[in-house]
């Protein structure tokens, strides 16, 4: 496994993007070139798409870059969960070909002004409470397919609205790859994986449960009959404990995330929600399965 990045200073920071390109010139013709951008702190989540894009393509890059531009002042930048070393042995394991450590000042040099900006999609959701988040998502995302060049890029349905974005800043762009949606992998009691889930007390991982719990009784009451927008949802907030700041709790469409006020119209809701816990924010989803 190649890594670029690894101890490498600001000063001779650009050679890190000759690296990368130096290297994807070198790949047999015809080769196909699978990406997996990640902030690192590496579960099976992130590792899911590893094994999709080991299984589908002849390449696979994967990036660990805790990326500035998505996180506002007072956000949990300086707090992200880093550990590299484990996650470097995580990658060899699951078999990747190149990890590329990505560095604030290399892609965000003095001067720096360039945005990329999906509207509506981005406003809404998570957007209401990071209105930059996304456009930092957009930026670093195209700056990696501008660097590495792959023919496909693996992101996680856990992050349901940045692969929308995402999956429609290629189709804007006509930018010549395939995004790959994974689906969301969970702990074994339910909760949805990421990588800020160390960052929970004992208590706080307890509560935390309590988000995929009331995704699933949406799920389960739309199943067993319940056509009810409002009153699917106002049952599910109801079970939320106190502890839980919710910022939102919708049933939307999937692939425009519009919310939906009729779930017979749509053959394809999805619920999912966003909330905090103690000091942590936290996001999942789950679709609805329609009943028979
Ligand atoms: P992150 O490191 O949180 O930026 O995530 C990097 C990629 O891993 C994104 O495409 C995420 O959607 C994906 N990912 C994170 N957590 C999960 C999960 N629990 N299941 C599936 N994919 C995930």
């Amino acid at each position: 496994m190649i890594i670029l990045g690894h101890d490498q200073s600001g000063s001779n920071a650009p050679s890190l993007i000759e690296a990368v390109r130096s290297w994807r010139g070198q790949l047999p013709a015809g080769e196909s070139l699978a990406l997996v951008p990640t902030m690192g702190a590496l579960h099976e989540g992130h590792l899911s798409l590893v094994r999709a894009a080991r299984e589908e393509c002849d390449q696979v890059a994967l990036t660990i870059f805790v990326n500035p531009t998505q996180f506002a002042p007072g956000e949990d930048l300086s707090e992200y969960p880093r550990t590299l070393k484990k996650d470097l042995e995580k990658a060899r394991k699951a078999g990747v070909d190149l990890v590329w450590l990505g560095q604030a000042e290399l892609l965000y040099p003095p001067g720096f002004s360039t945005e990329v900006i999906v509207p509506e999609l981005s406003e809404r959701l998570c957007g209401l409470s990071r209105p930059h988040h996304f456009g930092g998502v957009c930026i670093v995302v195209l700056k990696l397919f501008n660097i590495f060049q792959p023919t496909h890029a693996y992101f996680g349905e856990k992050d349901l609205q940045q692969v929308t974005i995402i999956e429609r800043m290629t189709r804007d762009l006509n930018l010549p790859l395939e995004i790959v949606s994974r689906p969301l992998v969970r702990e074994p009691d339910g909760l949805a994986m990421s990588s800020r889930n160390v960052r929970l007390s004992d208590e706080e991982r307890v509560t935390a449960l309590s988000l995929s719990t009331v995704l699933g009784q949406i799920v389960s009451s739309h199943a067993a009959g319940e056509m009810n927008v409002e009153k699917l949802l106002k049952d599910a907030r109801s079970l939320l404990p106190a502890e839980v700041s919710l910022e939102y709790l919708e049933i939307l469409d999937r692939s425009s995330l519009q919310p939906l006020q009729d779930l017979s119209e749509s053959q394809d809701a999805v619920t999912c929600l966003a909330a905090r816990v103690g000091e942590v924010r936290l996001i999942d989803n789950m679709a609805l399965v329609h009943p028979q």
